[in-house]
């Protein structure tokens, strides 16, 4: 099923990430993770991809066991900065071989060493070829705080406007701690006529080093409020992990109570902490 058909349905819509294993002796635990995950019966699961080319050999199988074993819709994401057009190409063919109907296309990060394919500068590009191969569901990132590479907003919004317009069927953010600032965001991008779907991203961060490690590859702000539970609670961890969650159901409430229909967990593989956030909303969400 087409995400797109999923996000048309009058109903709070809940999805869980996960990532594949980067070798293939780990790929019956992360299949295990994946599983349970999936048992929990979200809307849908989206597997990451490698950039680099680590991970991304397992997306596809991934993304076609959690579909054909255990009937969960899903969408593999795709990027394409560090690829071949020939290497996009045969993903793309994979996942129309798997009977996956729903791909994220993803530039990806510039690589630190700096080896680029050169094929591909920006996701609309990936976009074109996605289409051409079939009738997929596109979905694209968007950056609540604006993309780390873009000094100005306003021109990140024009480039997202040039992204949807190029077939995005919806799009969702990268992880934010504030609300209000994709509230913000919402309204601005609304009146720069993107009119998608959107779904909002949210990271449970469960530990101290977690935080450290996501904040420096997004950039995304940390609030105060947020800042002093890690201070507080970061060197323990069971309190934590309890304390992470908890915020991240929090900032869901508030999301859904202020009308936002469509959540995202990056539940990185964590099949507890999906199902207690889950637990935590469960009157909230069917
Ligand atoms: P783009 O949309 O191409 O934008 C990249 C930059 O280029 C932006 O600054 C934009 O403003 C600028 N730009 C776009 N078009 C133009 C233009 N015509 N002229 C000038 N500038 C332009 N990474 C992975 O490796 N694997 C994953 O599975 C993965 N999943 C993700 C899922 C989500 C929801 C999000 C938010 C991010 C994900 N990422 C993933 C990270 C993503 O690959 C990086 O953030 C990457 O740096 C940008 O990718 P993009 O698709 O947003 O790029």
């Amino acid at each position: 099923m087409k995400i797109s058909e999923i996000l048309k349905q009058d109903k709070v819509t809940l999805s869980f990430e996960v990532f594949p294993p980067k070798k293939i002796d780990d790929y019956s635990k992360v299949e295990a993770a994946a599983k349970k995950i999936a048992s929990l019966h979200p809307d849908f699961m989206s597997i990451t991809y490698g950039a680099g080319g680590g991970t991304s050999q397992y997306t596809v199988d991934l993304a076609r066991d959690l579909y054909q074993k255990y009937g969960t819709q899903v969408i593999a994401h795709l990027t394409c900065v560090s690829s071949t057009r020939e290497h996009v190409l045969d993903m793309i063919q994979k996942c129309k071989d798997a009977g996956i109907e729903n791909i994220m296309a993803l530039r990806g990060d510039i690589p630190k060493d700096g080896l680029i394919a050169h094929d591909y500068q920006y996701a609309s590009q990936l976009i074109q070829d996605i289409k051409a191969q079939g009738d997929f569901c596109i979905g694209g990132a968007c950056y609540p705080e604006g993309h780390i590479e873009c000094e100005h907003k306003k021109e990140d919004i024009l480039h997202l406007k040039e992204k949807v317009d190029a077939g995005c069927d919806f799009l969702t953010t990268q992880m934010f701690f504030d609300n209000n600032i994709f509230y913000n965001f919402l309204y601005r991008i609304r009146e720069a006529g993107i009119q998608v779907p959107v779904l909002a991203g949210i990271m449970p961060i469960t530990n101290k080093k977690q935080l450290a490690r996501s904040v420096q590859m997004s950039g995304t702000q940390v609030p105060e409020r947020f800042k002093a539970i890690v201070d507080h609670f970061g060197d323990d961890p069971k309190a934590m992990e309890q304390a992470g969650i908890v915020y991240a159901s929090e900032q869901i409430i508030d999301l859904i109570a202020n009308g936002i229909r469509h959540i995202h967990v990056y539940s990185m593989n964590k099949p507890d902490v999906a199902a207690r956030i889950q637990a935590n909303l469960s009157e909230m969400i069917k």
